[in-house]
């Protein structure tokens, strides 16, 4: 027997497509064969199997080649197709290979069949093989290999058709971008690979709740990306965030090990908050940022969360340049013992003198820094700019501690200790000049790297400060474990002390933080009364704009020795 071809005849004739059954036969196939001749039937035929080669007549009573072809080429454009027909003149023959057909034959004439035959479907072979190639390179490069989920480069192109169809339609859709909380931390404990499978679970548990058309996406590390294409109102964005956080409340079990799967899921809704894949992307960014630093699960981008409006975005850009060119500028704001009255410390506080917006305050540019990786020269310019006014300070004879304040990502640095050490030592000072803020939301952000930085610098000698304690989600106990040396009050609740609520927090957190051995900072003191309400509390210390505003380190000198709080 010989091999097998499947074989599909466009004929009227009966006659015909046998004599063509024939010469296959002869030629040393063993032809699996099927006669249609009219569109339907040739339809049918497609659908119900896969073919190897497909010969056409050209006239036939209900059909005729021309169509046969493009029905063909639009359904399997790599099978080979050859015109066999009485009919057929030379002027036709020609039209008919240029719009695809792969050969043609005269009736009665069937001497190349065979070798044509073999050809075609040689190269056929090639031209799906190719196609294969391509598509697997395709799927390459638009898939992530670890999880198979589609990648960056999908999500974008699908976002912005998606957003075209919505601006289109006239309907809400959704971007939420997402990050595991502490999967560094579980893949350096558990391994990489253990680390890798838990990525995989947590695509797949993803892929499980969210169907067609919604799109899952792997960015990379841990972030996942889920694209709404179409919702009917915007508030449903809320159901699918909360199912998938259901889906993933279940521990993951990984060799016998529960693991706790906790993520941060930003939310940015076209056309609210963004009419370009761009905004959308950048904006959901910017809602998980939230949803990590509250803790919160997940966050809806709002306006008053970004910090990348087109200004700042612009401003970003000029950032690096502006630490460069010694535009920024620090104020410092002194810190008073309330039973001595007298300055112990100064909290430097980054400025930015722009050339053309003029002052920016810190909160809109720290934040965005943090995020685009310049914190790291941003730090380490306050850093020497703080080190080297108390080292001015020093020479005029004022002997004061310098706070700066650190952020998140600071603490996942782990030169930072050394480098620390090296600037001490470049302005001469003690590590008990400096003083370093940090506030509880960085540290529980990644508590296994902060720990380790911070006990690094505690054990130099450096003062370590809990800044806005009481805005985070950490227990006063949890804080017992950190190498702090003190605690500043959010300036949220000494502000609010009118109310009995927020004056009994400070009360108690005041007696709590003593009972653990901590010095505490009441920030944000505006009046005479509500200092001497902390005094009456028992607070240690007090930073607010009753005693001082931040101001410029020549206006702080000055003050230093005009003020009753000043140096005695
Ligand atoms: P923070 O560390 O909690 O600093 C205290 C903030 O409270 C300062 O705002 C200060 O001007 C303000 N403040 C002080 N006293 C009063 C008061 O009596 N009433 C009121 N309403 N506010 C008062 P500022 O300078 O705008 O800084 C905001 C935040 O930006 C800082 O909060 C800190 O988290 C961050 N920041 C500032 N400089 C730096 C820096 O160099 N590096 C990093 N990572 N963050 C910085
Ligand atoms: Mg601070
Ligand atoms: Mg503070």
């Amino acid at each position: 027997m010989g091999e097998i071809i499947r074989v599909l005849i466009i004929e009227d004739s009966q006659e015909d497509a046998e004599l063509l059954i024939q010469e296959l036969i002869k030629g040393g196939y063993d032809p699996h064969a099927l006669v249609v001749d009219t569109s339907e039937k040739m339809d049918g035929a497609l659908d119900r199997q896969t073919w190897d080669i497909v010969f056409s007549d050209y006239s036939l009573p209900h059909f005729n080649g021309g169509q046969a072809l493009m029905l063909l080429r639009k359904r399997s454009p790599d099978l080979p197709f050859i015109f066999v027909s009485g009919t057929i003149g030379e002027e036709v023959a020609v039209a008919a290979m240029r719009t695809g057909a792969n050969d043609y034959f005269i009736k009665g004439n069937l001497k190349r069949l065979i070798p044509t035959v073999e050809r075609e479907l040689d190269q056929a072979k090639l031209r799906r093989d190719h196609r294969q190639s391509e598509e697997m390179v395709k799927h390459l490069a638009y898939h992530d290999a670890l999880t198979a989920l589609p990648n960056r480069t999908l999500l974008e192109d699908r976002l912005q058709a998606s957003i075209l169809a919505a601006q289109f339609g006239n309907y809400p859709m959704a971007l939420l971008l997402m990050d595991l909380n502490r999967f560094k931390e579980i893949n350096d404990t558990l391994g990489h690979h253990r680390g890798d499978f838990l990525l995989q679970q947590v695509g797949l548990l993803l892929s499980n709740v969210l169907f067609e058309p919604n799109l899952v996406a792997r960015l990379g590390g841990d972030e996942f990306a889920v694209l709404l294409p179409k919702l009917t109102e915007k508030e449903d964005v809320h159901a699918v965030v909360h199912k998938i956080l259901h889906a993933l409340e279940k521990p993951i079990m990984i060799e016998g090990l529960p693991i706790e799967v906790e993520l941060g899921i930003g939310v940015a809704i076209y056309p609210d908050h963004g009419a370009n894949s761009e905004t959308l992307l950048q904006r959901a960014d910017v809602a998980m940022y939230t949803a990590k630093e509250t803790g919160n699960g997940y966050a809806i981008y709002e306006d008053k969360l970004n910090q990348y409006s087109p200004r700042r975005l612009v401003l970003l850009g000029e950032l690096r340049q502006a630490i460069e060119k010694n535009e920024l500028l620090l104020h410092f704001q002194p810190k008073v013992d309330l039973e001595s009255g007298c300055v112990v410390g100064v909290e430097a506080l980054a400025r930015w003198q722009h050339a053309e917006h003029g002052f920016i305050p810190p909160n809109e540019f720290v934040l965005p820094a943090e995020k685009s990786g310049l914190i790291k020269p941003l730090t380490q310019w306050v850093l020497h700019a703080a080190l080297r006014q108390c080292r001015t300070w020093q020479e005029q004879g004022i002997r004061i501690n310098v706070a700066v304040n650190l952020s998140r990502r600071n603490l996942q640095d782990a030169q930072l200790p050394d480098l620390i050490a090296e600037m001490l030592s470049t302005y001469r000072l003690e590590p008990t000049c400096l003083g370093l803020e940090i506030t509880e939301s960085a540290i529980m952000a990644d508590p296994a790297n902060a720990v380790e930085v911070l006990t690094r610098l505690s054990r130099m000698g450096i003062q370590i400060s809990i800044d806005d304690f009481g805005t985070g989600y950490s227990s006063l106990s949890s804080l017992t474990k950190l190498p702090v040396s003190s605690l500043k009050i959010d300036k949220s609740f000494i502000l609010g002390m009118a109310e009995d609520k927020n004056a009994m927090i400070v009360h108690s957190t005041i007696g709590l933080a003593h009972h653990l051995g901590l010095n505490v900072v009441a920030e944000g003191v505006e009046s005479g009364a509500l200092l001497e309400k902390l005094s009456a509390f028992g607070c240690d210390e007090a930073q607010g704009y009753f005693i001082s505003r931040p101001v410029p380190a020549e206006d702080l000198t000055r003050w230093l020795h005009e003020s009753s709080w000043g140096l005695k």
